[in-house]
């Protein structure tokens, strides 16, 4: 997933649009480097704006994140998607499950050792990150002065590949998520929430499919919406850890979303739409069983499922 210098050159994508962002992260940084992720809570505990936190507001697909745990820039990464409403993840944030905040997805690109001294003595001082003293700032996120990010890049032995934003746009744009009226994003952002929400439910159930039961390699398991994002209100779509399950792809992934089984009130997997041939075979294995992923907090989410399946099913002619 993630490479080191000392392999081939690495080259990090840079357009004339590309922002560059400085994350401070303490112990949490193995956890939100590796699964992607920035995430601050909307207000503080007293209510209060924090604008290093507010910074995460402007942070944009294609843009390069600095990611810091002290004594050094340890990390490069590259932002996917647009600041979305969510909830905290579940690794590396210490709020409670129900905070309001924002939350980012990266790619992790590669590990570095920037040390702090050796950063400090290129980046301006009053500015970001650094103190008019030199020092570090007491917060989250800090823009970056453009020059001087492609310094540091350079001293960490990264190239830089210089694009069009046009070029960058085709990477980012290419496919309408429909997470909202203003969500335009890429292919490669719904392949980075993807990654999210899988690895979140990888973190919170183990490596079983939701529906059959069955352990499988991860790679074999995906996160299947139970509600359609689209189809969620912004809060439910905050509630990234209990709006999606894990489904494996030997059926039940494709099942679900095309309602051939539906969850019942007890969390009991029922017959939706009928199917036949192969297919019937494969649902008789799955009637009956508890699905491992429903309970109080996703409840809500079953019951959309099967009631919009069945609504379908009772108009089909
Ligand atoms: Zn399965």
């Amino acid at each position: 997933m993630t490479r080191s210098t000392k392999d081939t050159p690495i080259t990090v994508p840079v357009g004339p649009a590309t922002n560059f962002w400085w994350a401070f992260q303490s112990l949490n940084f193995r956890h939100v480097y590796f699964d992607g992720t920035l995430w601050a809570p909307l207000k503080g505990a007293g209510g209060q704006r924090v604008a290093s936190w507010e910074t995460l507001h402007y942070v944009r697909p294609g843009d390069v994140v600095l990611n810091f745990k002290s004594p050094a820039v340890q990390g490069i990464s590259l932002v996917s998607t647009l600041p979305t409403p969510a909830y905290p993840p579940l690794r590396g944030y210490k709020e409670p499950a129900d905070t309001n905040g924002m939350l980012v997805l990266t790619e992790p690109l590669c590990e570095v050792r920037i040390l702090r001294e050796d950063a400090y003595r290129i980046l301006p001082p009053g500015r970001g990150p650094v103190t008019a003293k030199g020092g570090s700032n007491n917060g989250y996120v800090y823009s970056v002065d453009r020059d001087a990010a492609l310094k540091l890049l350079h001293h960490a032995g990264l190239e830089i590949d210089n694009r069009g934003d046009k070029e960058l746009d085709g990477a980012w744009s290419s496919e309408q998520y429909l997470g909202g009226p203003s969500d335009t994003w890429a292919l490669a952002a719904v392949r980075t929430e993807q990654r999210f929400l899988r690895n979140q439910q990888l973190q919170l159930r183990g490596s079983s499919c939701s529906l059959c039961g069955r352990s499988y390699p991860d790679e074999f398991l995906v996160a299947a919406h139970i509600k359609p994002r689209s189809k969620c209100s912004e809060g439910e779509r905050m509630d990234t850890r209990n709006v999606s399950m894990l489904a494996c792809l030997f059926g039940c992934d494709a099942l679900f979303e095309r309602g051939y089984l539906i969850v019942g009130t007890d969390g009991t997997i029922e017959a939706g739409r009928p199917g036949h041939g192969q297919i019937g075979d494969h649902l008789r294995y799955l009637f009956g069983r508890s699905c491992l992923a429903h309970d109080e907090r996703s409840r809500d989410y079953f019951a959309w499922h099967r009631q919009h399946h069945l609504a379908v099913e009772a108009n089909t002619p």
